[in-house]
């Protein structure tokens, strides 16, 4: 399917003389609407709630338009709790799904009555002794091996450090028990992004069946299932995208078959989606600002891998158009390139787009999630602004960009850097 950028050359021209690029912008039309698709898809369960994943983008802006459309947060480190706290979710809105918990989160976590899940078997004692144990506890399932649907292997949890066998599970819902819970949730994460109707239904029918066996066998009352995240997005044009309502009726028939006849018809379902609830509705927009011909031809850009990783990290595929020029033909081979001293800082490799000139405007799709809250600080680079395309047309500054005084200011204890001009 063909990508179309929610901003034009013009709108980014005009933008760009009061935000110099690189930055990065999100549409809030397109935000509210697909929030509320995921809403009407799992409309079917009374208690269904989206507790949006705040790694994936880490704005306060953000977080009040997903709390308008009726979604809480999901936390896992102390700061995500506290820009949680700030933004006005509190107790149930919140849902704690960490993992390696420092004592103090959980303390946080409790003051605030947020949900907790627990990641191992022996965070049940851990939790008892450090904050207490609240009367609603979830515990993170790991089903070991490899996840297959069909003949596709689509992740490794018998690699992954998250969560407990079904066994350790039940061991720690009885103990929950005697230490006093009384509700129960059940979590498991088993592949991200996974551009397929079927993964949730799938992790449902997974999840359904061992509420039932852990029912039984513990002899508790569970009360939510936490499909948590993993709906993807078609990162390349030619995937097809998830259409979530086949997603919530997929989920529904397996909810249906499974919980309705064993007396868990009343079961709420959440989720923790990130990259299904932001990533196409934020892009990167950086400047070509050299070409450069060598054994190859390169456009070096004002954006780096300080301002979406993903590329770098794992060679991830993020389209490009260049504004303007959306209907050119693309017979220009490149690699789009930052200025970091590291040659895998690089947005595209062996890119067909169309001629690029200097002062062109590139638009990187789908780094609404999981971009700038990548971002790190080599080569001393800084992060840039993020800015909010309101549903009236106008554009909101919601975060600004780094300077170097944000840069140098861990050094503030010192004297050495005292006499830097900022
Ligand atoms: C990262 C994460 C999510 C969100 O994942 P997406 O791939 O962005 O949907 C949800 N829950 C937990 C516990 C996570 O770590």
């Amino acid at each position: 399917m063909k990508k179309t950028p929610f901003v034009t050359r013009e709108q980014i021209a005009e933008i760009a003389k009061t935000y110099p690029t690189p930055f990065h912008i999100y549409d809030e039309k397109g935000i509210r609407e697909n929030a509320r698709k995921l809403k009407a898809a799992f409309s079917w369960n009374k208690g269904f709630r989206e507790y949006f994943a705040v790694k994936a983008t880490p704005n306060p802006y953000i977080l009040k338009i997903l709390q308008e459309e009726g979604c809480g947060v999901d936390c896992s480190s102390m700061t995500e709790l506290m820009l949680s706290q700030a933004c006005g979710f509190g107790g149930t809105d919140i849902m704690f799904s960490s993992n390696d918990t420092p004592a103090e989160e959980f303390q946080k976590a409790r003051e605030l009555g947020a949900y907790i899940n627990l990641d191992d078997i022996t965070h049940v004692d851990f939790l008892r002794e450090e904050a207490g144990i609240p009367e609603t506890v979830f515990c993170r399932f790991n089903p070991g091996g490899v996840f297959q649907m069909g003949t596709d292997i689509m992740d490794n949890p018998g690699d992954a450090k998250y969560g407990m066998p079904e066994d350790q599970m039940i061991q720690a819902f009885r103990r929950l028990k005697e230490l006093g819970a009384k509700r129960f949730g059940i979590h498991s994460f088993l592949a991200s992004n996974t551009v397929t109707n079927d993964y949730y239904p799938t992790l449902a029918g997974i999840l359904f069946e061992l509420a039932v066996r852990i029912k039984e066998a513990a002899g508790v009352d569970i009360a939510f299932i936490n499909l948590s995240g993993g709906v993807g997005v078609a990162y390349h044009p030619d995937q097809e995208p998830n259409d979530i309502a086949i997603i919530g009726d997929g989920v529904r028939k397996k909810f249906e078959e499974i919980m309705v006849p064993a007396g868990l018809g009343e079961v709420s379902i959440f989720t923790e989606l990130g990259r299904f609830m932001l990533a196409p509705y934020g892009g990167l927009v950086t400047k070509a600002i050299h070409e450069k011909h060598i054994h190859k031809e390169y456009i070096g850009v004002d954006a780096c891998a300080v301002n979406l990783m993903r590329p770098a990290m794992y060679g991830a595929y993020h389209h490009i158009t260049v504004l303007g020029k959306e209907d050119g033909p693309c017979d220009c081979k490149y690699d789009v390139v930052g200025s970091l001293c590291e040659n895998n800082d690089k947005f595209a490799i062996d890119r067909m787009l169309p001629r690029i000139e200097k002062g062109d405007y590139l638009f990187i799709h789908d780094a609404g999630a999981h971009g700038f809250a990548m971002g790190y600080n080599y080569n001393g680079r800084l992060k840039s602004a993020e800015l909010l395309l309101k549903e009236d047309g106008s554009v909101e500054l919601i975060r600004r960009a780094e300077t170097a005084r944000d840069y140098f200011a861990t050094f503030d204890f010192s004297d050495i850097l005292k006499d830097v001009e900022w």
